[in-house]
């Protein structure tokens, strides 16, 4: 976003002024204010020109939605200078007021009136081609070898924004660094992918029995993940603890995905309650490692109840707030449902999860042969590529791979 916007300042050759909101705001009451008038007195002293505001919402928040500890007299009195300042414009200063936020639906309707900020433009994570173009940039003081093909790395990182792509070169340069060649290869961006998504390893040693039983895990996630249409390929399993987790499933889709059908997204449930439900058929019990994957099978759930109209009883209709916009302490959100309707999706929820639980059940129950089979050659190698992976649970792999 701040890299856009210097380059409109860029495009339309005028002076170009930049702040973070939350430099604005100090913990001396009044120093936010009168930065803001130093700001707009210098942008107009040498209109035209284009001042940018980073991370608006930091003050540009609702006043009085959320309650923060501390800080909120000196974000009102940063917000009310900002508003001033704007409306005081006649319309012939020659300056242009640009910010920006991740969190459009947190900021306060008052910044969005005609006059203030009454134009909006969002920008979507970039598609391949973009990513390729990102990539580029960063990587033009990395001397890359002759099979480090950009549009190739850009290909396997869907979803990654411009600074996980800068992060990503900067991690294949070190790579390549420590590896002592002279340029970058294709492995050192693989490798250095793999360390993002997956986490760094870390060294602990597991108990045999601590061993199978997150092999199983893993394959029952991965088996899943190949059966299920609707499920992204997998692309690496790996039992090397990592992170906070024994071990680890990859999936990413084969493509850019705009959008998800209800039946893609029950496949995904149904693929994350896997590692459960294979510790669940072959040891009968159950331990603490499915953790992140309730937290990630509860928050679709809730969302295709409470948000996407995927329920019967609820409806077409949205009565969750957005996944991670944040209801303050004591604080009523008009928006907030009646406890009745929370109820409700809390039901419809739970049968959605139960329903991709049992289908879990009995696909893993039905396939066996092939998860013992996977879980076993997992054992044995630790860790598994795409192609090993479909291999040894015996699936076909998916038609396009990427990686
Ligand atoms: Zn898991």
């Amino acid at each position: 976003k701040t890299l856009l916007a210097r380059a409109v300042a860029g495009e339309a050759n005028v002076p170009f002024f930049s702040m973070s909101a939350s430099e604005f705001i100090e913990m001396i009451v009044g120093v936010g204010a009168s930065r803001v008038r130093d700001l707009f007195e210098r942008a107009k002293q040498v209109a035209p020109s284009i001042v940018f505001i980073d991370e608006l919402d930091a003050i540009g928040r609702a006043r009085g939605s959320v309650a923060s500890f501390g800080g909120v007299d000196e974000r009102e009195q940063t917000l009310n200078q900002i508003l001033t300042e704007m409306d005081g414009f006649t319309g012939n200063e020659g300056v242009i007021v640009l910010a920006a936020t991740n969190r459009p639906d947190v900021l306060d309707p008052a910044l969005l009136r005609p006059g203030r900020f009454d134009r909006r433009v969002s920008l979507n994570p970039p598609d391949q081609a973009g990513r390729a173009a990102i990539l580029a940039v960063h990587s033009r003081g990395v001397p890359l070898a002759a099979d480090a093909d950009l549009d190739q790395i850009a290909s396997t990182t869907p979803g990654m924004v411009g600074a996980d792509l800068a992060n990503l070169v900067n991690e294949a340069a070190l790579m390549g660094a420590r590896r002592s060649h002279e340029r970058v290869t294709r492995a050192d961006f693989a490798d250095a992918l793999e360390r993002i998504v997956l986490g760094a390893e870390r060294k602990i040693m597991l108990t045999e029995a601590d061993r199978r039983r997150t092999a199983y895990h893993e394959s029952g996630h991965a088996l899943l993940g190949m059966l299920l249409p609707g499920a992204d390929p997998v692309r690496k399993i790996s039992i090397i603890p990592r992170g906070r987790s024994l071990g680890v499933t990859f999936q990413s889709p084969t493509a850019d995905r705009y959008g998800m059908s209800e039946q893609e997204l029950r496949d995904r449930i149904v693929g994350a309650l896997g590692g459960r439900a294979a510790e669940e058929l072959v040891f009968g019990d159950l331990t603490t490692g499915a953790e992140t994957d309730l937290e990630q099978v509860t928050a679709i759930a809730r969302q295709m109840v409470g948000r996407w109209g995927m329920s019967k009883r609820i409806g077409p209709m949205s009565v969750l707030p957005e996944a991670g916009a944040d209801v303050g302490f004591g604080t009523i959100d008009p928006r907030s449902p009646s406890e009745a309707t929370r109820q409700m999706v809390d039901t419809e929820a739970r049968l959605i999860v139960d329903e991709c639980h049992q289908r879990a059940l009995d696909v893993l129950h039905a396939e066996r042969a092939r998860l013992d089979r996977l879980a076993q050659v997992l054992l044995e190698r630790e860790t598994l590529g795409e192609a090993d992976a479909y291999e040894a649970a015996g699936v076909p792999p998916p038609r396009t791979s990427t990686v």
